[in-house]
């Protein structure tokens, strides 16, 4: 029998979920430590609320396994398919789910009413989870006089109050406008930090998935492309697809023509005539020869006024826009367009020559 600890807390191995002839989820398998935060990131339609919801069991799934703890959730293999209501999930979902009718007391606690716990045992519980989503003074107010931020809240009190075993989160903050869903990202996070249930958090939004999850799953058409903390999803995106899907990148097309073992080797790029040689880190798994793309972030980019030999390039600024703390630059290179974070203090002008140093530790090779 397998062993299961505090590292493999929840498990999916070998999800797969059709919908007619489209295979929503394409034989995914992950799993996430007890406590952590882990967000699913992909545009539209690439599978994650599917996931999501096969693990809260509103689908059923048509093969490999689901497991939180020692409870197997579902496993058409064996037969096995427990009931949503038994799975004992708390969900916040983008539309407010809770209860109009209802003070916000009275929607926090009623999952421990169902539960047929003592009255002063609720009344505790539903104190503490207010305060701790900071809905103490709203406690007696009717849902539907609660701002879109505060019925947020309110759905996220009534999903943890009872303790489950996994939180999972559907696009929570989408409704709400740009400040306050910036600010409840934060939120959101010291309050799981703080209550300590494992969650499972789907996104399309990158900043979002950046901002508040320990580690990151970025999904494509029913796969997962890559895994990994937001730094380093980041820092070192493995494919082209990811390294355009996190934040902005420069990417052009090249050959390795020298392969590293972990550290920096040689990448030919060229690009409707013009060319250049670049020492950059090569990604595990690139041979010499090997198709690859160049990616190399904007602030990694360095513009300068002497050509300094290697990994440097000659262009001409087509447009400076000053923001205030960075002036955000696009170089032409041939037919390329180079994005460049430049400092305010470099004055960089319209039309003007430069040269675009590429700084080797921070370039990379990546997988096409
Ligand atoms: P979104 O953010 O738009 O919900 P997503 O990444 O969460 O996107 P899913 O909702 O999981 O993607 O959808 C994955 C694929 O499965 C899509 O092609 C979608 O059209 C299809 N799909 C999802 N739910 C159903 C359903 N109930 N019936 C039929 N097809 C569905």
């Amino acid at each position: 029998m397998a062993t299961h600890d505090d590292s493999n807390y929840l498990e999916v191995k070998n999800l797969v979920k059709w919908f007619g002839n489209d295979r929503a989820v394409d034989d995914i398998s992950f799993t996430i430590p007890r406590g952590a935060f882990l967000t699913l990131l992909g545009p539209s339609g690439c599978g994650k609320t599917t996931t999501l919801m096969s693990i809260a069991g509103l689908h059923s799934i048509d093969g490999g396994s689901i497991r939180v703890g020692d409870v197997i959730y579902t496993s058409p293999e064996e037969g096995l398919f427990l009931a949503p209501e038994k799975r004992d999930i708390g969900m916040v979902f983008q539309s407010y789910a809770i209860w109009p009718h209802m003070t916000v007391t009275q929607n926090v606690a009623y999952p421990l009413e169902i539960r047929k716990l003592p009255k002063d045992e609720i009344d505790d519980r539903v104190a503490a989870t207010l305060k701790l989503v900071g809905l103490t003074d709203m406690a007696d107010k009717m849902a539907t006089q609660l701002s879109g931020g505060q019925q947020q809240r309110a759905s996220l009190a009534r999903a943890i109050v009872s303790k489950p075993l996994l939180l999972l989160f559907d696009e929570p903050l989408s409704n709400l406008d740009l400040k306050l869903r910036e600010a409840m990202r934060v939120e959101l996070k010291r309050i799981q930090h703080e209550v300590g249930i494992t969650s499972v958090y789907v996104t399309h939004d990158q900043s979002e998935a950046l901002v508040m999850s320990d580690e990151i799953i970025v999904m494509s058409k029913g796969t997962i492309e890559q895994r990994g903390g937001p730094r380093d999803i980041y820092a070192r995106p493995v494919n082209r697809y990811v390294s355009n899907f996190i934040g902005v990148a420069n990417l052009l097309d090249g050959r390795v023509a020298r392969a590293a073992n972990g550290g920096l080797g040689m990448v030919e790029v060229s690009h409707n005539g013009a060319r250049i040689d670049v020492t950059c880190q090569i990604s595990d798994g690139l041979e010499e020869g090997s198709e690859t793309v160049l990616s190399v972030r904007p602030e990694n980019v360095h513009a300068i006024r002497e050509n300094e030999g290697g990994n440097c390039l000659e262009g001409e600024v087509i447009e400076a826009v000053f923001l205030g703390s960075y002036v955000d630059c696009r170089v032409k290179w041939g037919e390329f367009e180079w994005k460049v974070i430049a400092h305010p203090r470099d004055r960089l002008r319209k039309g003007e020559k430069v040269f675009l140093k590429l700084d080797p530790d921070h370039s990379l090779a990546v997988r096409p």
